[in-house]
């Protein structure tokens, strides 16, 4: 791929946030990456330009049917000063099976994850070094044809963002409340809930908003035909520590298949743990919660990495777990995930790529 690229004169370049006021998604780098798709010509005009407006039709496909997909991945500045990426590939691969899914074109993995590695060169200005923070990497694409009718677009836009962040979470590395909802549900069983597009996000508002008033963090979603089956919590897979396994619900479709996710079920199995991928019940949860067979339970996400639970709230019924406390477990993941993507732990799987 050849990226022509339109650099930012170094005094129109903005000033950084500072590291300790880092949030997330509110601060974006100086450049970003663009690229169109026609259906005749294929991908074309690959280019680094200065970050600003997109000018799009109004009849533009994505503005109206939602054909949008994104990825989210991080950049980590380590002691060493070198920036990792951490598992970029599956990034790529996963962008394609949304891309599939939702009726646009594939990309080249290797040539975008190429591209994001030159943008990130261009931008390491904006590359944190703070404990915890990072530069979070937004590829995503949108159906840019503009006609109107339900029917897959033939021009499209991938663009890639980026935004130095913090921690993810406002009470930090500390246990979170989650709301188990019934009465909303996130992604249907033949559905579009293992892709990253962007109309999943937009359906899962109501009910985390409703959980925040509530005091809550975040939403537990459970299945859509039944609701007794526990499917994701907000927008992370999660985790169970039940007994003497680390338990997690099997991918069934309707589940995003979250590369921390993979990450902590390689690390368990190759730390000779116990590990069930599996249908499970809120019920089963719940029993197991009350009788204190749940050790721990957590969320994982590239966001947050990993994000103890403390409480379930369910049908009006409070259920802690692990006394409210960041379990050992939880600690142990995050601990090797965070130690090595700064570069502070041996990559034996070969996970980390040095930018
Ligand atoms: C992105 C995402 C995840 C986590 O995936 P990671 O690859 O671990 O960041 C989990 N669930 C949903 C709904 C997501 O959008």
């Amino acid at each position: 791929m050849d990226i022509e690229i339109e650099l930012l004169p170094e005094s129109e370049r903005k000033d950084l946030p500072s590291s300790s006021n880092l949030s997330f998604g509110k601060h974006f780098s100086d450049h970003m990456f663009l690229m169109g798709y026609k259906a005749d010509t294929g991908w074309h005009n690959a280019r680094i330009v200065p970050y600003g407006n997109f000018s799009l039709d109004p009849a533009s496909a994505c503005l109206h049917y939602g054909q949008a997909i994104f990825e989210g991945l991080k950049a980590y500045r380590g002691k060493d000063d070198k920036i990792r990426l951490f598992r970029a590939v599956e990034n790529m691969d996963r962008l394609n099976h949304s891309a599939w899914r939702m009726c646009m074109p594939q990309v080249d993995k290797d040539e975008l994850l190429q591209a994001i590695k030159t943008l990130i060169q261009i931008e390491k200005r904006w590359v944190p070094g703070a404990k915890g923070t990072s530069l979070y990497a937004r590829p995503f694409m949108i159906a840019t044809e503009a006609f109107l009718g339900v029917r897959p677009a033939k021009e499209y836009l991938l663009s890639v963002i980026l935004s130095p962040v913090g921690a993810y979470y406002v009470e930090g590395f500390n246990p979170v409340k989650i709301f188990v909802t019934d009465k909303y549900v996130r992604a249907v069983s033949g559905g579009v809930g293992e892709a990253k597009t962007a109309g999943n996000y937009a359906a899962s508002l109501m009910a985390s908003e409703k959980a925040k008033e509530l005091g809550f963090t975040q939403v537990l979603w459970l299945d859509a035909a039944e609701r007794r089956y526990v499917e994701e919590v907000g927008t992370m897979n999660i985790f169970f520590f039940l007994e003497d396994a680390i338990v997690t619900p099997e991918l069934s479709g309707s589940i995003l298949p979250g590369i921390t996710r993979d990450s902590v079920l390689r690390l368990a199995r190759g730390w000779g743990l116990k590990v069930e991928e599996r249908p499970i019940t809120i019920n089963e949860v719940l029993e197991k919660a009350k009788n204190k067979a749940l050790k721990e339970c957590f969320g994982t996400g590239t966001a947050a990495v990993i994000s103890p639970v403390g409480a379930l709230y369910y049908k009006g019924e409070n259920y802690s777990v692990n006394g409210g406390k960041t379990g050992d477990l939880a600690q142990r993941f995050f601990d090797e995930i965070t130690g090595l993507q700064y570069g502070e732990r041996e990559d034996a799987y070969g996970w980390m790529d040095i930018i």
